[in-house]
């Protein structure tokens, strides 16, 4: 059985709850660019897929950055005159501005104000704020509270810790047939937020899951990192085998009602660039190609110029594009099971097409070789699906000149991958097709 096989047998209501349900439990882990919440959600990850993590020490240098302290939390709160709290971590750890520094203290209305923050266009809800690179406090909250606060002191409580310690993350390695590699990167960094990031994470798990069960031509390579400081810290880390990466994807925002949007590689015609464009082309339903540029998620750092790497992003509605990004409305409600399955199905397809995609040279080049007495029209009938076979026989034998991969075959003729694919194995079956040898790991032919 191979990718596409398990796609069309795949129960997409069962894999979405699934998928949902992980997502539910992953939900209320306070999650920021280090601490145990990013620990407690890996030890989820790997009741799933093999993960190995990894523990960078605060003050490593990565490229032109250096891995930050680690950030704890247990509780925080703001309480009113009557000791009551009135806003409460342990009711949504969005209310703390990730990487507060600890504070407890009284402070009047006026000085509480420098550091509260809310969304007037959007009084209900409550806001995701961070402050990693700069030592500072605040706190979330709606906007219709925040009107609510009468002058008074209050008291301010941030139980949290900001230290010497760790990053940590995970990395999942699925062996395939050649070291060559597939890599697939989800940042695991937000706290109670779904769309971004739960929503890749967990379709980064199906994958792992999916993949690891099926025979593969790639070897494919996971990683849950923190956004940005987790990328730069793999890349240079991984510097002298980061080559092996033929193809990637970033995953994340899978699980709103939006089309499927895919964000070019640097590079912009890469086979996972052309793959995605293809698939989603035939498949009929609405979709959006974005050309790259270096505003976004982690591809920014895998297509910087010293790496260049072939990966492109896979999205539902781009970060930004949906009012409830990046606020306390981005929830369990706002990401839906069966847009996850789609995603889920519509991922491994993409990634099929590349993983499938062999470039063969025809055996007997000079004119047509007779397809009749090898049996090959007994193959096809009159109906139209035969005939396409045949053509795909065609254009197969005729593109097949060491040149051409199987994609670029399906480009060119305007049939399905499939047909094309299941052509170049009738012919290869009569040794009409030989494969071409594959490209060999070459030391940098990923850096440009
Ligand atoms: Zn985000």
């Amino acid at each position: 059985m191979d990718i596409n096989d398990f796609v069309t047998t795949l129960d997409l209501h069962d894999i979405g709850k699934e998928m949902y349900g992980l997502i539910s439990r992953l939900f209320p882990i306070c999650r920021s660019i280090t601490g145990n919440g990013f620990r407690e959600t890996l030890d989820i990850i790997k009741e799933h897929i093999p993960l190995n993590v990894f523990e960078i020490p605060t003050g490593t240098q990565v490229f032109d950055w250096t891995v930050p302290k680690e950030w704890n939390i247990q509780d925080a709160y703001i309480k009113d005159s009557r000791g009551e709290r009135i806003v409460d971590f342990r009711q949504s750890n969005l209310h703390v501005v990730s990487y507060s520094v600890p504070i407890k203290g009284r402070v009047s209305l006026a000085e509480l104000k420098k550091h509260l923050f809310s969304l007037p266009d959007y009084p209900d809800r409550i806001p995701y704020r961070t402050s990693y690179y700069k030592e500072d406090w605040g706190f979330c909250l709606s906007h219709k509270q925040l009107l609510t606060l009468r002058d008074g002191d209050y008291e301010v409580c941030i139980d949290s810790s900001l230290k010497d310690g760790h990053l940590t993350y995970g990395e999942c390695y699925i062996r395939g047939e050649t070291e060559e590699e597939f890599l697939i990167s989800c940042h695991v960094c937000h706290p109670s937020l779904c769309n971004d990031n739960l929503s890749g994470v967990a379709l980064a798990i199906y994958l792992g899951k999916i993949l690891g069960q099926l025979p593969v031509r790639y070897s494919y390579r996971f990683l849950f990192i923190p956004g940005t400081i987790g990328s730069i810290t793999w890349l240079a880390g991984n510097e002298e085998t980061a080559f092996r990466i033929k193809h990637g994807l970033v995953i994340v925002g899978v699980g709103d009602e939006g089309k499927i949007t895919y964000k070019r590689s640097r590079r912009g015609n890469s086979v996972v660039d052309r793959a995605a464009e293809f698939f989603l082309r035939q498949s009929g339903e609405p979709f959006e190609i974005e050309a790259f540029s270096p505003y976004g998620y982690d591809e920014r750092q895998f297509c910087s110029p010293g790496f260049n790497l072939p990966v492109g992003c896979f999205q539902r509605t781009p970060f930004g594009r949906y009012a409830e990004y990046h606020t306390s409305a981005d929830n369990l409600q706002f990401v839906k099971p069966e847009k996850l399955a789609d995603s889920l199905a519509k991922c491994l397809s993409i990634i099929h097409i590349v993983d499938s995609d062999i470039t063969y040279l025809n055996t007997l080049p000079k004119c047509e070789p007779q397809l009749g007495k090898r049996g090959l029209y007994e193959q096809v009938g009159g109906d139209s699906q035969s005939k396409r076979l045949q053509l795909a026989m065609l254009w197969t034998l005729n593109l097949s000149d060491g040149e051409n991969s199987l994609l670029e075959i399906a480009e060119r003729s305007g049939l399905e991958f499939e047909i094309i694919k299941k052509a170049a194995a009738l012919l290869s079956e009569q040794s009409l097709l030989e494969q071409t040898s594959r490209p060999k790991v070459t030391v940098r032919d990923g850096v440009s």
